[in-house]
């Protein structure tokens, strides 16, 4: 009698609930990578569609580290189909489904330690930036104009990021891995301070200092 390996199987698992624009799909390339699952994870018009092959215990592992995500990742659902194998090279992160959707928008969220710590860090590369954000924290609701939630269907499709910013989005040990609106001095939006007519009179933290001069004037911003 032959040797058998046991036949990879292979799952489509349809995720509901607050799992756009939190960092769910890094997180899923980093669990199904570690797990040596192939496959995929992607936005999709419900929530998050992702089709992971390997061993049975792997597939159960992908299961419930799904289910023990932590906020603001929150799983409503979900849906697993069992598909035939295909021939996948790794693990990826596809294009997002596109169209009319039913995932559940995000608010914004406050700042968390870690970018309030980069804030404060004289030797950071945003230091005293204010828009800086990542995969735990940021704005999602004030800046997405359609859903699934990538940059170019957000307020961030106006700022193409520099090189450092594109390395962390790339790089899947950064929070920023996937962080859809990535952004720092060199690249992303910056404070403008404008006069009544509309004519520009300070920049960055200069125009955070001139607005609160005329607040504490007593004056309208
Ligand atoms: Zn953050
Ligand atoms: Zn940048």
């Amino acid at each position: 009698m032959a040797w058998s390996v046991p036949a990879a199987r292979r799952l489509r698992i349809r995720v509901h609930g607050a799992v756009q624009g939190v960092g769910f799909r890094p997180q899923v390339y980093r669990l199904a990578t570690a797990l040596g699952l192939s496959g995929s994870v992607r936005n999709a018009r419900d929530g998050v569609q992702i089709e992971a092959q390997g061993t049975d215990d792997a597939l159960e592992a992908l299961l419930a580290g799904l289910r023990r995500l932590p906020p603001p990742v929150r799983v409503a659902g979900l849906e697993c189909d069992c598909v035939p194998p295909a021939g996948d090279d790794g693990f990826v992160i596809a294009p997002s489904e596109t169209g009319p959707g039913a995932a559940l928008p995000l608010p914004d969220l406050a700042p968390c330690a870690d970018c309030l710590a980069e804030l404060r860090d004289p030797a950071d590369r945003r230091h005293a930036y204010p828009f800086l954000s990542c995969t735990a924290c940021g704005p999602r609701y004030s800046i997405i104009d359609a859903l699934p939630y990538d940059r170019e269907r957000t307020a961030m499709a106006a700022f193409t990021p520099c090189a450092a910013c594109a390395a962390e989005y790339a790089d899947p040990l950064s929070r920023r891995f996937q962080h859809q609106a990535n952004a720092c001095p060199a690249c992303g939006p910056r404070l403008t301070f404008c006069n009544a007519a509309g004519t520009e009179r300070a920049q960055d933290g200069r125009a955070l200092a001139a607005a609160a001069a005329v607040l504490r004037a007593g004056g309208i911003v």
